[in-house]
């Protein structure tokens, strides 16, 4: 019997890193997965890769920034997997780089719209179908960069410090109905997002080297330490355990 076995779970941004790790290992403990992302291919490769392990997952285009297309999906996904117990929001990206004054309009919005709104929309739709269920579990994927400052992407910042709190929100609103809402704050992480990063200031390597030491731990971490957290989070394991922020972060905000 798997951890979440019977489960459905939706997962935002489930085409690559931690979004991927957290479908597999969802699909491997038992819950039919919705992998949505805005990647359709590799979206698709993840859904056949959950396949071929022998587990049920089907995958939606869903970018968490339209409502529309989020609102359309979800009922889709009740429609053909029978209901939702599990949301993980975890589609979100890095933004700019660069210190506030120099920020633009646009550059400030884009980030607040995938990450802020984005799992403003994803917890407003799936809200009614959870209620349907009886129960369910909201897993939002905030940032030691919700928690604690450094001198870079400021609105990534800000946004991670709304989900933080959002979830709080949302735990103190829906505990009435059985509905869990927790945040996961990994440190770094080694996904496409810190690859990127890394690819942008030149050498790879030194960048993951400068990364690995910035956790007492002494490296960066790897997407299954954060999945391993998120299956905990969708499971009857935490039955008690809403409005939390689960840090997986190697040690970097112990300091
Ligand atoms: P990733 O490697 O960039 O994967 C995120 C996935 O979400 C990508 O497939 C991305 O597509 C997709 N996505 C982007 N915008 C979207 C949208 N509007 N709608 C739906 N999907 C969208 O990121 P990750 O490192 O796995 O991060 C996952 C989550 O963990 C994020 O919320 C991130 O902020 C958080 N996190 C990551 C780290 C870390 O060190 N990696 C640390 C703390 C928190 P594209 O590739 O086309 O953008």
């Amino acid at each position: 019997m798997g951890r979440v076995e019977g489960k459905v779970a939706i997962v935002t941004g489930g085409a690559l890193g931690i979004g991927k790790a957290s479908c597999l290992l969802l699909a491997k403990e038992g819950a039919k997965v919705a992998v949505t992302d805005i990647l359709d291919k590799e979206g698709q490769k993840v859904v056949k890769e959950i396949k071929n392990n022998g587990g049920m997952a089907l995958f939606w285009h869903l970018d968490v920034s339209n409502e529309k297309e989020v609102q359309k999906v979800f009922a889709d996904i009740h429609n053909k997997l029978g209901k939702i117990d599990v949301l993980v929001n975890n589609a979100g990206i890095a933004g700019v780089s660069k210190p506030t004054h120099e920020i633009t309009e646009e550059e400030w919005d884009k980030v607040m719209a995938v990450n802020v709104k984005g799992v403003f929309f994803c917890t407003k739709h799936v809200i009614p179908f959870m209620k349907k269920t009886g129960d369910g579990s909201i897993i939002n994927l905030s940032s030691i960069y919700g928690i604690v400052s450094s001198p870079d992407v400021p609105p990534y910042h800000a946004s991670k410090g709304a989900v933080r709190i959002m979830t709080k929100t949302d735990a103190f609103l829906y505990a009435k109905d059985k509905i869990r809402v927790n945040s996961v704050h990994p440190g770094f992480i080694w996904t496409p997002m810190v690859e990127n990063y890394a690819k942008s200031q030149g050498n790879v390597e030194e960048v993951r080297k400068m990364l690995d030491n910035l956790h007492p731990i002494g490296h960066i971490g790897e997407p299954d330490d954060i999945a391993y957290g998120i299956v905990y989070l969708a499971s009857d394991e935490s039955k008690f355990v809403t409005g939390s922020e689960l840090v997986i972060d190697g040690g970097y905000t112990a300091r």
